[in-house]
């Protein structure tokens, strides 16, 4: 049975303060028969703080990026080593907005994954087709590549430790989600290119993420679909009550 996940990133919100504050409130009312496994993100200065802070508890906390040289001149980016030493086992790669704003290629995030690989890190790798993508019916092509070109390079056995997260960037802090059929036919598309490549095995046990404007008010629905192993979240993790309605969805 493959893991349900609902993973908060929360971008570049929350300061120090506020993000002890939100990690208070996620601790004190997640419930006890919770059965996602629950990650957040929070920015990289607050990290090392919120590992320690959720001690004991079932909350993993994950890393927004890695840097995929092991050291060296570069100001400002931060590695994977650096992560594990604070207690940070997990790290999103491939994000919508580190492609468009920040330039990430496919072949950099492959980089990217094979260094946090190398690291005993999880990786939530994340993947979508644009607007115009969708429009000219390459949507189903734009995801194979991705994959292909960012993941696909990893071995077989390096799968335990990799969760995909299809986030149509279109539905990105748009409030426009994708319908839960657009989503479970693209979840479906995107198990069976694994399965293709890496076998029946690798494509059943690998979580499939959703992400993209999902709120309380879709993800029973979204969650609902076969194909649909949980979700990515954004805007709605920055609230304990939201964030955590999500998780009960899943
Ligand atoms: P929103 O939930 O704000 O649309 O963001 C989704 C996302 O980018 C999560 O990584």
């Amino acid at each position: 049975m493959r893991k349900k996940i609902v993973a908060g990133n929360w971008k570049m919100h929350k300061n120090a303060a506020q993000t002890a504050e939100l990690l208070n409130e996620l601790v004190a009312k997640l419930p006890a028969d919770t059965t996602a496994q629950v990650i957040v993100a929070p920015t990289f200065v607050n990290l090392a703080a919120a590992v320690s802070q959720l001690e004991g508890k079932a909350i993993t906390v994950a890393a927004q990026n890695v840097h995929q040289a092991e050291g060296g001149a570069f100001t400002g980016e931060i590695t994977a080593d650096m992560l594990t030493s604070v207690g940070v086992n997990t790290v999103i790669l491939g994000h919508s907005e580190r492609r468009a704003i920040f330039h990430e290629s496919d072949a950099l995030i492959a980089e990217k994954v094979n260094t946090a690989l190398k690291h005993d890190m999880t990786v939530i790798f994340c993947f979508g087709e644009e607007l115009k993508d969708r429009q000219d019916k390459q949507h189903f092509n734009i995801v194979e590549n991705q994959l292909r070109d960012g993941l696909f390079q990893i071995e077989k056995g390096s799968w335990s430790k990799v969760v995909l997260a299809y986030e149509p960037v279109w539905a990105i802090g748009t409030g426009e989600t994708a319908s839960p059929e657009q989503a479970q036919e693209m979840h479906e598309f995107i198990r069976e290119t694994v399965r293709k490549v890496f076998g029946a095995e690798v494509a059943d046990e690998v979580s499939i993420l959703y992400g993209g404007s999902v709120k309380p008010e879709n993800a029973v629905e979204i969650f609902s679909k076969p194909d649909v192993d949980g979700g990515l979240i954004g805007g709605a993790a920055l609230k304990a009550d939201d964030f955590l309605a999500i998780v009960k969805a899943a």
